[in-house]
């Protein structure tokens, strides 16, 4: 018995969303009295003993070439063996885009029940309750696993990494890896240096911007804070702004630690995607806008007048000409 944790990297580098994971199953390993392990698949750069820091003794490493780019198909097979052999009755992935891939294949390779969207730790004392969001973040469900295997896939942002001392073992494991169905060819970035569904900081602007050629001013700020940009869907549906920006119910939904929404109005279906953020700036000229209600902190006023202030002095509180 023990709990497997799935360790999600880019480009060699562990995700934030991994630390969250990590630090969430080493605590469902204390809670069952057991220990936490790590998987990590293809060729981690980074040092992946001092992931013991968040609470794991082991990590196991798959390095092989089909592993360096995700296929969900050939994830799971190998996750599944790593499974097998550490005995794991919990696996924990994140709730993000590659664990959306792999733990619901992983679930029904392992006829495991698969909780996604958690936002908690389980209730151990009387079975195995799982508490998650639904409906877009607007009620929670107590769900309880009774298979011998659960899986649970935590909401980014859901649980604080807690950082301690120790060290993990680092072993390589030796698995099949089976010949990928489809072949990654190139990879080339959609646009901006921080991808969107990463980025711990967001902002976004709606059609409060008038037109395509006005994102200068929302660019400039993003690059002052080194963050993505996202958008509404009308944005995306008039082509003023690229498809993938498009946040929401039906586009992507994020949780950076800093939304700013600029000349958005705050239909329930931009917050679906957006209002697990953990701070939410609203930057709109209409005191009624709706997304005031979901917002931490708001500024009321005229976006082409407010964004530039609010760059310029972000770029001098840096010291940055
Ligand atoms: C089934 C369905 C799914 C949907 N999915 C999504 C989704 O995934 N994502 C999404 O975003 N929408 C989605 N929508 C659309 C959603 O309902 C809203 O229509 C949309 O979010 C509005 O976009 P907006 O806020 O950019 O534009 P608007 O509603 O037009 O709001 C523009 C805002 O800008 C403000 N503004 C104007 N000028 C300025 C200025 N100079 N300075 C500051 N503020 C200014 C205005 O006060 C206003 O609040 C969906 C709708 C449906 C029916």
């Amino acid at each position: 018995m023990s709990v497997l944790i799935f360790v999600d990297t880019a480009e060699g580098h562990v995700k934030k969303a991994s630390l969250e994971v990590l630090s969430y199953g080493a605590k469902v390993a204390e809670q069952l009295g057991t220990t936490a392990e790590g998987v990590v698949l293809g060729n981690a750069t980074e040092d992946l003993a001092a992931l013991g820091k968040f609470g794991v003794k082991k990590i196991h490493q798959v390095n092989n070439e089909q592993l360096a780019h995700l296929d969900a198909q050939v994830y799971t097979n190998v996750i599944a063996q790593v499974a097998a052999a550490t005995g794991a009755t919990v696996i924990v992935f994140s709730n993000n885009v590659d664990g959306k891939a792999i733990a619901p294949r992983l679930s029904a390779k392992l006829k495991a029940g698969l909780v996604s969207g958690a936002v908690a730790l389980p209730e151990t004392a009387n079975g195995f309750i799982v508490k998650k969001s639904v409906f877009s973040g607007k009620a929670f469900a107590h769900v309880s696993i009774h298979s011998a295997i659960k899986i649970i896939a935590l909401n980014p942002n859901a649980y604080q990494v807690t950082e301690g001392q120790g060290s993990a073992e680092v072993m390589a494991f030796n698995a099949t890896v089976p010949t990928p169905k489809v072949k990654v060819t190139n990879v080339s970035k959609a646009s901006g240096e921080v991808p969107l569904t990463e980025a711990e900081i967001v902002v976004s602007a709606g059609r409060g911007m008038k037109g395509p050629e006005n994102w200068g001013i929302i660019e400039d700020l993003a690059k002052a804070l080194h963050a993505a940009t996202a958008c509404s869907r009308p944005v995306a549906d008039a082509h003023w702004r690229p498809h993938h920006e498009h946040v929401g119910q039906t586009g992507i939904a994020i949780a950076p630690n800093l939304y700013i929404a600029i000349g958005i109005s705050g239909a329930i279906q931009h917050l679906a995607g957006v209002n697990r953020s953990k701070v939410i700036v609203v930057i709109n000229k209409d005191p009624e806008a709706p997304f005031f209600k979901a917002a931490d902190y708001g500024i009321v006023g005229d976006a082409f007048e407010v964004v530039p202030q609010l760059t310029a002095a972000i770029k001098k509180l840096k010291g940055v000409a």
